[in-house]
């Protein structure tokens, strides 16, 4: 479903050189929920930001359902975006735009008519458990109700895959629980398959089957969640195990 190859990325400025992702290969299946770990700086919002092209690999080849994604027309680029949902951390919500703006503005931008636009904002919210929320402002909202705001609008367009990049950090360990099973929902009733970005291995034992460890740009362990927990390689992976025991 989104296979890295040898996947690397460099920054360049003047004659300096970062190496954010390094020789990164992972394959990662249709329906599943699966997770990078890795403390700050490790590379994870820069590989995340590969499979939705808002960056190019430097070296290597990133695969959506076994197409080369840097070799796609402007117009199959756009196709793509609508086909990848993305939350974030600050939910990066339209401000001046209310509940159900939010979640239109994806339907807006795609040409849908009025009349499916509002039935769809409403199957949306509803969905979201927001119905009653539709005609709020993102500053009346709190920090859980903001995310299901982001993840109503990330689904506007039917993707098949979620992106999340630290999606629960900013949130209470009550509120991420809630958001974690919100987007469980999303996998199984949905059939999403969701990468998530994390640096919480909590996060990753409470909804990830999959998850790959990394460090300084490069993947350093990859397994199941139940094998990572069980028979931990790395020692970052260790020290990762240990601040949720
Ligand atoms: P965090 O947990 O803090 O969000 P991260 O794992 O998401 O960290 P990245 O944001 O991918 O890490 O950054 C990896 C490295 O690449 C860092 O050294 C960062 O400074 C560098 N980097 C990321 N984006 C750029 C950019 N646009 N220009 C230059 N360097 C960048
Ligand atoms: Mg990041």
């Amino acid at each position: 479903m989104i296979e890295f190859q040898n996947v690397a990325k460099t920054f360049k400025f003047g004659d300096r050189e970062v190496n954010a992702v390094k020789d990164v290969s992972l394959s990662i299946q249709q329906g599943e929920i699966f997770g990078i770990i890795g403390f700050s700086g490790a590379g994870k919002s820069t590989l995340l930001r590969l499979v939705n092209l808002l960056e190019s690999p430097t070296h290597g080849t990133v695969q959506v359902q076994g197409v080369d994604i840097n070799s796609l027309t402007p117009k199959e680029v756009r196709k793509l975006r609508r086909r990848i949902g993305m939350i974030f951390q600050n939910f990066n919500l339209f401000s001046s735009r209310t509940v159900a703006g939010n979640v239109a503005y994806p339907l807006k931008l795609a040409g849908v008519p009025k009349k499916e636009i509002n039935e769809r904002v409403a199957e949306l919210l509803s969905f979201v458990g927001l119905t009653e929320k539709a005609n709020d402002y993102p500053e009346q909202l709190s920090g859980g109700q903001k995310q299901r705001v982001g993840i109503a609008r990330a689904l506007a367009t039917s993707p098949d895959i979620l992106i999340c990049d630290e999606a629960t950090s900013a949130l209470d360990p009550d509120t991420t629980g809630e958001i974690l099973r919100l987007l469980k929902k999303v996998n199984k009733d949905l059939g999403i398959t969701i990468l998530l970005i994390t640096h919480e291995m909590n996060v990753i034992q409470q909804i990830c089957d999959r998850v790959a460890v990394m460090e300084n740009g490069a993947v350093i362990e990859s397994n199941s969640v139940f094998d990572i927990f069980t028979n931990p390689q790395h020692l970052t992976t260790q020290r990762f195990i240990q601040s949720v025991q």
